[in-house]
């Protein structure tokens, strides 16, 4: 048992030896990535099923890695996070879908939104306001064609600094939306307090449809938004069950797998011809 217990010691100290180079080694492929301009963005549609037209469209940052293949955020942006790299990685992002969504609107979707995702270290700079309206202008994007998502999370520290940001970026014309609504075990009384214009129903919440109490529970979220002048859109929607269940609880706008993964941008036209804005 000796034995075993001291093996295992030393196994679990020469991973966290590997853990640390890997970080290491993550951190300065990061840092080139950058200057090499590898990270890329994919759209997924928001569509609103009572016309099922698209009105909007989720950034979702990728890295196409030199030799690791395409990278999800789940992959990196922690570690992102944690190194402050997230900072110009998320400036990068906004300036791609600004100016991807500029496009789409010259080529006739004029009433395209962009939705980009923010880490709340992001939001805590201060010059992230004037960073959010200079990118904005330099791709001649209306400000209210772009919509921030940010969690609950970020509503919970930081308050007051936090509140200030947002309320200088509603200023300019730009649309605030609460992603992964209902999982942050956070208070509901930022809602009354924050400048929001919408919340993003997390897909936690529809896996069971049919579910009394599940749907309940959507019914009441979207009863919630409508009192308090909110959109709300459902996240993760994959089956036609959820499609048709959805609308008869209130629900009009959708965003998931069923509609369309995240694709690269020259994938979004067909998609948004068919839909016919
Ligand atoms: P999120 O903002 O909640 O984005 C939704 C995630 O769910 C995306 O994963 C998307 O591909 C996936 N998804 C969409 N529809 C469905 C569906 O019907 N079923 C299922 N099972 N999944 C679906 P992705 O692209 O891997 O992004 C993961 C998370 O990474 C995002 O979660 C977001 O929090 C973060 N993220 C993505 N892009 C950025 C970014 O530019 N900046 C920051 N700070 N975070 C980002
Ligand atoms: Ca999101
Ligand atoms: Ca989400
Ligand atoms: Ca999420």
């Amino acid at each position: 048992v000796k034995e075993y217990g001291k093996n295992h010691v030393k196994i679990y100290s020469q991973s966290m030896n590997e853990e640390a180079i890997r970080r290491q080694q993550l951190e300065s492929e990061l840092h080139k990535a950058l200057k090499r301009d590898e990270f890329i963005l994919h759209y997924q549609p928001q569509i609103d099923v009572q016309t099922d037209k698209i009105i909007g469209l989720e950034a979702l940052v990728r890295w196409d890695h030199p030799f690791r293949g395409l990278m999800y955020p789940g992959d990196f942006i922690t570690i992102a996070e944690e190194t402050g790299l997230i900072v110009p990685i998320g400036k990068k992002v906004l300036e791609m879908a600004c100016r991807q969504c500029k496009t789409w609107h010259d080529q006739g979707f004029t009433n395209l939104r962009v939705a980009v995702n923010l880490s709340q270290i992001q939001l805590r700079q201060d010059d992230f306001v004037d960073t959010v309206d200079r990118i904005l202008r330099a791709a001649g994007l209306p400000p209210t064609a772009l919509e921030l998502e940010i969690t609950e999370s970020i509503a919970m520290h930081n308050t007051e600094f936090v509140l200030k940001q947002l309320h200088n970026l509603v200023a300019l014309g730009v649309q605030i939306s609460i992603d992964d609504f209902g999982t942050g075990f956070s208070s509901l009384s930022y809602l009354s307090k924050f400048p929001i214009h919408r919340l993003k129903i997390d897909r936690s919440f529809i896996t069971n449809i049919a579910n009394r109490s599940e749907s309940a529970i959507i019914t009441s979220i979207v009863g919630l938004a409508h009192n308090l002048n909110l959109s709300v859109i459902v996240e993760g929607v994959e089956t036609q069950l959820q499609r048709e269940v959805l609308p008869k609880l209130g629900c009009t706008e959708m965003q998931g797998y069923l509609f369309s993964k995240p694709v690269p941008p020259e994938v979004c036209i067909p998609l948004l011809k068919k839909s016919t804005i």
